[in-house]
């Protein structure tokens, strides 16, 4: 490329071509502009629209000044710029120049360019074609990427507004947390029973004979050992506040709790074992929800 940008072009046109088509469907035509004396320089007309302009300009001897022009380099000899015309490139006609018009010779500009067949030029022009619209591709792709970019930071914002609604939620838990209700009193009548649910379809287990080395689950059938089922003990506890006598639910997941924390999971061997604790023990400090179910429980002792 040109160190310093060329858009503006004066002379007479000559030698203009017929159309030509690229390999990648572009028209496009040459001429020639006669830019002093004896200097003519050729040039490459995308927009076809101007042909008909240019043949009339060429045949009438017309000084012409070409705006918004640019430069591209010439097919036969390297190094060389051409005159390229774009569509938004105007001409004017200009009252005169200060050079006449002088009819083109005949014999190449160049040795080059006259070893150069047309078509190699017509290739290498194509090549440069591809190479401009390969550019226009890589324009778009980079506009698309920066749109994913956007996107993606939308969609991280987006992220950060629903890590805060999280935390709202979160929040919102703790003051039902904090809305539990926490009880210190004597456990004076406890209802346990052991549940074992089926380890293929997880349907609870009705009736469980405990001396069978194996069990055919009521739901889907299948015959599995005893260990194989999940156990859980859930029930009912019967709690004194103050002169309240409070039932309260049970589940299997904190009453697990419970037995691990206090090491008596041998317990679970028999659940009434389970219920005959919390009868022995007595007292117990039980936190429960709005639906009075245990949240924790832990011995009233500790
Ligand atoms: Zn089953």
């Amino acid at each position: 490329m040109a160190s310093e940008e060329e858009t503006v072009f004066e002379g007479y046109l000559h030698d203009v071509t017929q159309m030509e088509t690229s390999g990648n469907n572009k028209d496009y035509f040459n001429c020639y502009l006669q830019t002093s004396g004896d200097q003519y320089r050729r040039c490459v007309v995308f927009d076809i629209k101007k042909h008909g302009y240019y043949v009339k300009a060429a045949a009438d001897r017309k000084p012409l000044k070409i705006i918004n022009a640019g430069t591209i380099l010439n097919k036969f000899i390297p190094g060389q710029l051409d005159i390229r015309i774009y569509y938004a490139s105007t001409e004017k006609v200009l009252m005169s120049l200060d050079f006449g018009y002088i009819e083109k010779p005949s014999i190449p500009n160049s040795v080059e360019e006259a070893l150069v067949p047309e078509y190699v030029a017509r290739q290498r022009l194509e090549v440069e074609q591809q190479e401009e619209v390969e550019q226009e591709q890589e324009e778009e792709q980079e506009e698309v990427e920066q749109q994913e970019e956007q996107e993606e930071e939308q969609e991280e914002e987006q992220e950060e507004v629903e890590q805060e609604e999280e935390v709202e939620q979160q929040e919102k838990e703790e003051v039902e947390q904090e809305g539990l209700t926490t009880v210190r009193g004597q456990v004076y009548g406890v209802q346990l029973a052991a549940q074992r649910q089926c380890s293929s379809c997880h349907k609870w287990q009705l009736a469980f004979n405990l001396t069978a080395i194996n069990h055919r689950c009521k739901a889907c059938g299948l015959l599995q050992r005893f260990g194989s089922y999940v156990q859980a003990v859930n029930g009912t506890l019967m709690v004194n506040k103050g002169d309240l006598k409070l039932p309260l639910t049970l589940t299997s997941t904190v009453l697990m709790t419970y037995l691990s924390q206090n090491d008596l999971q041998e317990l679970l061997a028999d659940v009434q074992l389970v219920e005959e604790h919390f009868l022995e023990v007595g007292l117990f400090v039980i936190q429960y929800n709005a639906k009075n179910e245990v949240v924790v429980v832990t011995t009233g002792n500790v």
